[in-house]
């Protein structure tokens, strides 16, 4: 295969701008012998609490797994149903189903996000949380979901996984509702170098709750309370996260100079994100729709240029889920945009010139 020109995300070159900082840190971890659980890890807990403006972070091993804890600790099980949006990574739907909890899936409005004027509707005598996501970087009109939530007595736990930073009316998303929780895939806009994420809360009691389950369910070494997992962030990924989140706001701001570029590039040709005034976008992606997307996909892919789907496929309408009793024509928008979306390269060291290069075979194709 043809090598490729401009991918959709490169971190080979952010390696190279942060590479001594990060021997740096890993060397402090191996001089230090130990890899579980120690300084670095605590240490990346409290910067990132900080930066987020939350009392407590409790690091886990990806994302999945702080969605799972997140809705363990709150008591999520059998019987119960979780509100979230059908359009989404499935991980957030498979985190509801492992609590044996059902996910009542809810159609997305134009931004992508969970349509809120759906939400009433869903709720049932079983309903016990909405779990809901800030997709794309773009959070949710979250204090409109907080107000549903407390007239029906419900958890509010927010999926930051694609939203590292984004705020809303000033407040970094994750601190909202009882629980935020986030994933530090690599690619993500605050990412480690295998799997990583992150809980966040200020409810004292869940934060217990949840260093319990990550940790075998002991305080103490050896004496288990409660029935836990293997769920902890280790040492290494806790030390490379603390180089780069001493970054995560400058990339953010050139993840969103290059979104603005091509906003203003392709606004006439395709559809582009909209913003929301109140939001701070981070642009984990940026996702343009037209009806012309797999023409334009692969065109693309013919001048080396890689895109991306997220998703080809509703959660609704994967094998996984028949058993939910959903079928075509559920969720229209989130339907209608499975076929139209596409997702371009856009990373902070993404250059000008390779912005334009995308914006301008875009033009001449659409
Ligand atoms: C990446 C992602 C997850 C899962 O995170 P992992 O660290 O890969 O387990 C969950 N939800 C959303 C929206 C994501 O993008």
């Amino acid at each position: 295969m043809k090598k490729v020109l401009i991918p959709i995300t490169d971190l080979k070159r952010q390696y190279k701008l942060i590479e001594k900082e990060l021997r740096r840190a890993e060397k402090q971890v191996f001089t230090s012998g130990i890899f579980i659980l120690g300084e670095q890890l605590e240490r990346f807990e409290s910067e990132f609490a900080d930066y987020l403006g939350v009392k407590y972070c409790i690091g886990v091993d990806s994302g999945t797994s702080a969605l799972i804890l997140a809705l363990r600790a709150l008591g999520i099980g059998k019987g119960d149903e979780v509100i979230t949006p059908a359009n989404s990574y499935i991980a957030t739907s498979m985190s509801i189903s492992h609590n044996q909890a059902v996910p009542v899936l809810v159609d997305c409005d134009e931004f992508y996000n969970i349509d809120i004027s759906k939400i009433e509707e869903k709720i049932s005598k079983r309903t016990k949380a909405i779990l809901v996501v800030h997709l794309y970087g773009l959070p949710c009109q979250i204090e409109k979901i907080i107000m549903i939530a407390k007239k029906y007595k419900l958890f509010v736990v927010e999926d930051c996984a694609q939203a590292h930073g984004a705020s809303f009316q000033g407040k970094k998303v994750g601190i909202f509702g009882d629980i935020g929780c986030y994933s530090f895939y690599p690619t993500k806009n605050l990412g480690c170098y295998g799997d990583g994420g992150a809980i966040v809360t200020s409810n004292r009691n869940i934060k217990n709750k949840i260093k319990l389950l990550r940790n075998y369910g002991q305080k103490k070494k050896y004496f288990h309370d409660i029935l836990g997992f293997n769920n902890r962030l280790d040492e290494l990924q806790a030390a490379y996260l603390r180089v780069k989140l001493k970054y995560l706001d400058e990339w953010n701001e050139k993840r969103r100079k290059i979104a603005k570029e091509y906003s203003r590039k392709l606004k006439d040709f395709v559809i582009t994100p909209k913003e929301l005034e109140n939001a701070y976008h981070v642009y984990h992606q940026y996702v343009i729709r037209t009806k012309k997307r797999n023409e334009l996909k692969s065109m693309l892919f013919g001048k080396r240029i890689s895109t991306m789907i997220h998703y080809p496929k509703p959660i609704h309408l994967q094998t996984v889920y028949r058993n939910l009793g959903y079928r075509r024509g559920s969720f229209p928008n989130t339907e209608k945009y499975s076929g139209e979306i596409l997702s371009l390269p856009i990373f902070p060291e993404m250059r000008d010139k390779e912005v334009e290069k995308v914006s301008a075979i875009i033009n001449k194709i659409t």
